[in-house]
């Protein structure tokens, strides 16, 4: 199970999961002022929020953390910015949600959290 990072909550698997990543290419230099084919390419960063199911585009992704199966949670107060707009000409103010942390990591607004506190936070719905 551990060589699985992330997986689609339907599929129970990752074996159709897409996602776009940021990747540093080296290689020749074309006429083009691109680089041509056959670069080396070094994976920067996998865009966490467009992994998504060839199968399910719609499911949830859980990601495997420490050994538990995460699922991002936003706040919905704030939807995970930390802060809620005053509206014009108000200014914007801290999300007064009360930050909370898990045994993972520190979630403010937003994060990776267990699927079961992240469906209890959802309230219950998924
Ligand atoms: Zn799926
Ligand atoms: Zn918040």
């Amino acid at each position: 199970m551990t060589e699985c990072a992330y997986r689609c909550a339907l599929c129970g698997h990752g074996k159709r999961l897409t996602a776009w990543a940021l990747v540093l290419m080296h290689g020749p230099l074309g006429a083009d002022g691109h680089l041509a084919e056959n670069g080396y390419g070094e994976e920067i960063e996998v865009q966490e929020d467009s992994i998504s199911c060839t199968k399910h585009p719609d499911a949830v992704i859980e990601r495997m953390l420490d050994g538990a199966w995460c699922r991002w949670w936003s706040c919905p107060e704030c939807d995970g910015r930390g802060w809620i707009s005053g509206g014009s000409p108000y200014p914007d103010y801290p999300c007064p949600a009360e930050p909370r942390t898990s045994a993972w990591q520190p979630v403010a607004h937003k994060g990776w959290l267990p699927v079961a506190e992240a469906l209890a936070r959802a309230g219950g719905t998924s």
